[in-house]
């Protein structure tokens, strides 16, 4: 059996830029918030962002992610290490919500799933250290400017690559699209090469030599890269919200409304777990949306 119980307005599980944006909101609505977290944030991953708002000069994930953790404990937040393994929906509109990790337990009036996304990556064990000098890079709408005018690489299944690698094109002359595999990339893949970028033959070997990625080719081609690109896709915590009472849609997505409420009344999802534009703005936006719509849920707080 369980042996915590805490009850408060509203449970976050995860936290991520879109977790702890929305616990601050949430105490600063003068709510009772706890954030459940698994200590895993995507935005730990990044060595330095350019296009977070407010930061001109660039910021570490790890900076922003201890100044977002403050901003949140400042104003009252409640922080528990642990993973959330399930959550049982109430079976009344106004019944609470029962969230369990192991041996403890938590219940909540409302829930909100800031879970992000997990990402596949290169099974190869420098990945980390490239991704922390920026040889690997996982997000082109967040730091492509910074690889203008370079040697881009762009890594997956050919029928994923082609989009990326037309995006990119803006940014340089020099785009190499790298199949993981021997299927047709289709319209996309034609499109990049009509646009100018170049198609390596499938089953390339990938290497890092601690500032950059290479590439060998079957037929002994060898590229260095300044920027390499993986696109492998990513896991979501779908389970634990259909669990929940979320629905999915054909594509696996949550399915929530213009709150960020799911089928599930006072069941929440914001970030990345729910949009298809992973960025700290998007995750920051949905946070300030689910927040208010929850405040406005709940009965007044009490003085
Ligand atoms: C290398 C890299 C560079 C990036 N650069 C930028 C950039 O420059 N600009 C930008 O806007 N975005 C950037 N991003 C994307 C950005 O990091 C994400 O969009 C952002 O972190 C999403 O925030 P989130 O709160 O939704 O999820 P996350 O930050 O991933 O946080 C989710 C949290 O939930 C926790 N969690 C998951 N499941 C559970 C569970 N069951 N129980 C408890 N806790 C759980 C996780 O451990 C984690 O702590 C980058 C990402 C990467 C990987």
């Amino acid at each position: 059996m369980p042996n915590t119980t805490d009850t408060c307005d509203v449970a976050v599980v995860g936290a991520g830029p879109a977790g702890l944006t929305a616990a601050t909101y949430l105490c600063r609505f003068l709510r009772d918030c706890v954030v459940i977290d698994a200590g895993n944030s995507r935005a730990k991953w990044i060595p330095e962002s350019h296009n977070c708002p407010g930061f001109p000069s660039g910021v570490s994930g790890s900076e922003l992610l201890r100044r977002m953790r403050e901003q949140a404990m400042d104003c009252g937040t409640r922080f528990e290490a642990a993973e959330v393994e399930h959550i049982a929906a109430p079976s009344d509109p106004d019944g609470i919500f029962v969230l369990a990790s192991g041996t403890r337990q938590w219940q909540a009036r409302c829930v909100i799933l800031a879970t992000g996304i997990v990402d596949k990556l290169p099974g190869a064990p420098w990945i980390s250290d490239a991704v922390a000098c920026g040889a690997i890079r996982l997000c082109a709408v967040c730091d492509a400017f910074e690889a203008r005018d370079s040697c881009i690489g762009v890594y997956g299944p050919a029928r994923d690559i082609g989009a990326h690698g037309l995006f990119l094109r803006a940014y340089s002359d020099r785009v190499y699209l790298l199949p993981s595999d021997d299927a047709d990339g289709g319209e996309d893949v034609r499109r990049a090469v009509d646009a100018g970028v170049q198609l390596l033959a499938p089953g390339v070997a990938l290497e890092f030599d601690g500032h950059h990625c290479r590439s060998t080719s079957a037929d002994g081609t060898r590229l260095v890269f300044d920027a390499l690109y993986p696109f492998l896709g990513g896991s979501t915590a779908a389970r634990l919200a259909v669990a929940a009472g979320a629905t999915l849609s054909d594509s696996g997505e949550i399915i929530v409304d213009r709150d960020q409420m799911t089928a599930q009344r006072g069941l929440f999802a914001i970030g990345d777990v729910v949009s298809g534009l992973n960025q700290i703005a998007v995750a920051v936006g949905h946070a300030a949306i689910a927040a208010t719509r929850i405040n406005a849920l709940l009965p007044m707080a009490p003085r």
